[in-house]
């Protein structure tokens, strides 16, 4: 069910003045295995390593973004309230009279909900539960109203030159890449400052040069393969000359929608020399065709991508990509060993990097990302030092065992050291629970001094 096609646009221009409220709610689903968030309640140490500010990735060595101030930054700054993004809705084109009656209600519905909670968005008042028990009573019409507002709620859009500086206070610690797109956003938006993020990518003028800088990069790899294809058993080099041609057309020719022509040009390589994948040459081909540009690898990819998105699911998918996530180092599903939910199985990547990894063995990933054992180390003395220091409670036993986990799942045998195998020689736990001992001393006399009766927990 769509409402409006012009609303998409409408919406997307540019609201500079919201004044946005606190909240404490999540937004959207937190992606990967990360479950909960920084407690509110006062404490004197961090109970939750992805609420560290200084832990660098174990992949990529970047200092992550701590998991609650990433929640923070989306409701805070990037979305809006459904108090003001139900009113801006209706100025910009959403034309109540107009609507179907399933669209009517639900709308009045959440917009008496908004008065009263007013810094929640609309997501937010979806997941609270006297929404839910509602919408249990509703038709499937009824209920698909409901979130097709929330959908159209999400693409009301600060201008370029607000998510700028949103992004900067934030100041994340951004792989090249991200860094990259952030920094020509940035230039974009000094000449474009009231436009949104989308309608920027969209002028032609912004949008062609993307474009042409992406094909050329594609038809380099194919040319390359062009050339490559030469050493093939030569019933194999028609077929790869197919592949090919049929790729430039995907490419050039077919209407500008990007999403699915890399995996599908990847994969109609793929079968294509299926038969002869030991062959030197054929493997040569894959490889190549595999560093054809993405949004996660390419700069004008991630735009062309965007282009294509929201203004806000620009912001949130460059912010997110650093936010603090947990590894499981035994993966979940790995068949016929199951990795547990526990700390003991984790160690803490940024998002970008735990995408990446799937169920490949540390001792075949980490040839891929050679920095990683560097990086582990990394993170590990940082964890350390944090222990010791009695600021990360509940960690104790962290550093010994997951050195085990670790130097198991990078390949250890019982001759060798895995690849992965991290020194924890500086932990120190006598020191550290002296340190916990005084802070927590402090802590109460802190709270006794302010006759408070705060929520403790040791
Ligand atoms: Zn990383």
């Amino acid at each position: 069910m769509k409402i409006l096609p012009i609303f998409f646009n409408n919406l997307q221009k540019n609201y500079k003045s919201a004044n946005i409220n606190k909240s404490n709610f999540l937004i959207n689903p937190l992606p990967f295995d990360t479950v909960s968030f920084g407690s509110k309640k006062h404490t004197y140490g961090v109970k939750d390593a992805r609420e560290l500010d200084d832990l660098p990735c174990a992949c990529c060595g970047h200092i992550m973004t701590k998991n609650s101030s990433v929640n923070k930054f989306l409701n805070e700054k990037i979305y809006f309230p459904a108090s003001q993004a139900l009113i801006l809705m209706q100025k910009e084109g959403f034309i109540l009279n107009e609507q179907p009656r399933e669209i009517r209600n639900a709308f009045e519905f959440l917009y008496v909900i908004s008065q009263k909670y007013k810094k929640q968005t609309v997501a937010e008042l979806l997941s609270m539960e006297q929404v839910k028990n509602y919408r249990k009573h509703l038709s499937v019409q009824e209920n698909l109203a409901f979130d097709e507002i929330c959908e159209q709620s999400k693409l009301i859009a600060h201008n370029s030159s607000y998510m700028i500086k949103a992004i900067s206070s934030l100041n994340p610690d951004f792989q090249p890449i991200e860094r990259a797109v952030f920094n020509e956003l940035k230039t974009l938006s000094k000449k474009y400052p009231e436009e949104t993020f989308f309608d920027i990518l969209n002028r032609s003028e912004v949008k062609s040069k993307y474009l042409d800088n992406l094909k050329y990069k594609q038809m380099n790899i194919l040319n390359n393969i062009d050339v490559l294809k030469e050493d093939l058993p030569r019933r194999y080099q028609f077929v790869v000359d197919d592949c090919i041609n049929k790729s430039k057309e995907i490419f050039t020719n077919e209407q500008d929608v990007i999403i699915h022509k890399r995996k599908r040009v990847i994969e109609m390589f793929e079968l294509a020399l299926d038969r002869i994948k030991a062959n030197k040459t054929a493997k040569k081909i894959i490889e190549e065709i595999n560093n054809l540009p993405n949004s996660q690898t390419d700069v004008d990819a991630f735009m062309i991508k965007s282009s294509q998105k929201t203004s806000n699911s620009l912001a949130e998918t460059l912010v997110t990509r650093t936010r603090s996530t947990r590894e499981h180092v035994i993966p979940k599903h790995r068949v016929g060993h199951n990795g547990e939910n526990s700390i003991h199985n984790y160690i803490y990547l940024c998002s970008k990097c735990n995408v990446k990894r799937k169920m490949t063995e540390y001792s075949k990933f980490v040839e891929d990302y050679p920095d990683m054992p560097a990086n582990t180390q990394r993170q590990m003395d940082t964890m350390i030092r944090h222990i010791n220091r009695g600021n990360l409670i509940g960690y104790d036993d962290w550093p010994d065992k997951i050195k085990v986990v670790l130097n198991e799942e990078s390949g250890a045998t019982k001759k060798h050291n895995g690849k992965i195998n991290v020194n924890v020689g500086n932990l120190d736990i006598d020191y550290a629970i002296r340190n916990r001992e005084r802070k927590k001393k402090r802590y109460v006399a802190e709270c006794r001094s302010k006759n408070e009766k705060k929520y403790f927990k040791y």
